[in-house]
Order: structure tokens, then sequence, then C-alpha cells
């Protein structure tokens, strides 16, 4: 999943970035409102974590333009403590939720699963696919009740997929959605991914649809 990291603490920036990316997302990190909205504009995010006090531009005017251009992208906010006004001035400029500083990484992925259940009008935890559960809490995946082990990139795509189910996705949308923008990426590392994936998920489930990318249908009851 792609995350637009913007914050200009490099501390705070550094810890989120690699800790994130650890739990396999594709971040880019920025450091001031221009650039948050530069990138906004170019790139493709699920999700914005935006923190208020910012250089060159803030992080209210930030959400404010975003909103007003009529973008629905989920965004967390990023508060100190003492700052009741900015929270409540955040959530009526269009924020979907805040974490006050300092936090911790385990609280922010449980808030961005949160954020991505509702935004896919999911009520359960689990994505349930036939016979294949798979549960972003632990990145854990199991076909017919045994475990099957995916790195964290085949995890990602093969979320993104179960999350679009009926809906076709280009093999650039996957390809945003498992590198940030400073990634060198091979030109057929999204192929090589669902390859391995098909090899331990089963060939069928993930159809290819030549010239346009992938899809996974929709289950028959769905
Ligand atoms: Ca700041």
């Amino acid at each position: 999943m792609r995350v637009l990291l913007v914050e200009d603490d490099e501390m705070l920036g550094g810890g989120l970035q690699s800790g994130l990316t650890q739990d396999g997302y594709a971040v880019d990190w920025v450091k001031d409102g221009d650039a948050a909205e530069l990138f906004l504009r170019t790139e493709e995010y699920e999700i914005v974590i935006l923190d208020l006090g910012l250089p060159k531009k803030s992080g209210l005017e930030v959400l404010k333009h975003l909103r007003s251009e009529g973008s629905d992208i989920p965004v967390l906010i990023l508060t100190a403590r003492d700052s009741v006004d900015d929270r409540v001035k955040g959530l009526d400029c269009g924020a979907d939720d805040y974490m006050i500083k300092p936090f911790d990484l385990d609280e922010l992925n449980a808030r961005i699963r949160a954020l991505m259940r509702r935004r896919s009008g999911r009520a359960e935890t689990v994505i349930t696919h036939g016979e294949l559960i798979i549960d972003p809490a632990s990145h854990t995946v199991q076909l017919r009740g045994e475990p099957v082990d995916l790195s964290p990139r085949e995890f990602t795509l093969l979320e993104k997929l179960l999350e679009s189910r009926g809906r076709v996705l280009s093999r650039s949308q996957l390809e945003q959605s498992i590198y940030s923008w400073k990634d060198e990426v091979d030109s057929n590392a999204v192929e090589v991914h669902i390859h391995h994936l098909r090899k331990k998920i089963g060939s069928e489930m993930i159809r290819t649809v030549r010239g346009v990318g992938y899809i996974i249908d929709k289950a028959p009851k769905e």
C-alpha cells in the first residue's frame, strides 16, 4: 500500500518511514507542504499521514486544498498533545483520524488498517475469499486452513487485488502500491510477484487480462 508521509521532523519522519516500510507499506516521505501538494498531484496514494506544523504550507492548508479539489483519500493528521484546537480544525477540514505525538507505531498501523477497512466498506478485520483468508493485522494468510508464507510485497499485492475484487488493476497501479518513488523497479517486477503468488495460492485465483492488468473475480456468493 502506497503511503504519503508528510513530516518535517527528521527523527519522527525517519522512524515512521522505516517502521512502515518494514510493515510492507511503500512510503514516500516529504518534509514540507509544497512538496506534499506536488506529490499528491503526481502520484497515487491510498493514505496520507500529515503533520500539521510544516514549512512552506501548513498541513491544514494542504488538507483544505486536497478536499476542495474533491479528493476523498483518507488523511490521518499528526498533532501535538496540547493542540486540541488543531485536531478539531483538522477533523473539520476533512481529516479522517488523528494521532497525538508521541505515539506508538502499532497504534498508527491499527488506525491505518481501520481507515482502509472503512474505505472498502468491510466490517470484518480479515478478508475472506473462498478458502483463502488474509489478515492485514498479522500479515498472515491461510489457504484451506494451512498457513501460506508470502513476502511483504506479495502480501500487499494480494491484499490490493482482494480489496478491489471484480475490478481489473493495471500493472502500474499494482506497482505503485508496492514501491515508493525512490525504489528501483524492474519493468517486470509485478509479473514476477504475481508468478510467485500463483505458485503459492494456486494459479486460478489471479486472472491476467491481456494488455490491461490483473483481476481477482468476485466470489460466487458476493
Ligand atoms: Ca512539524
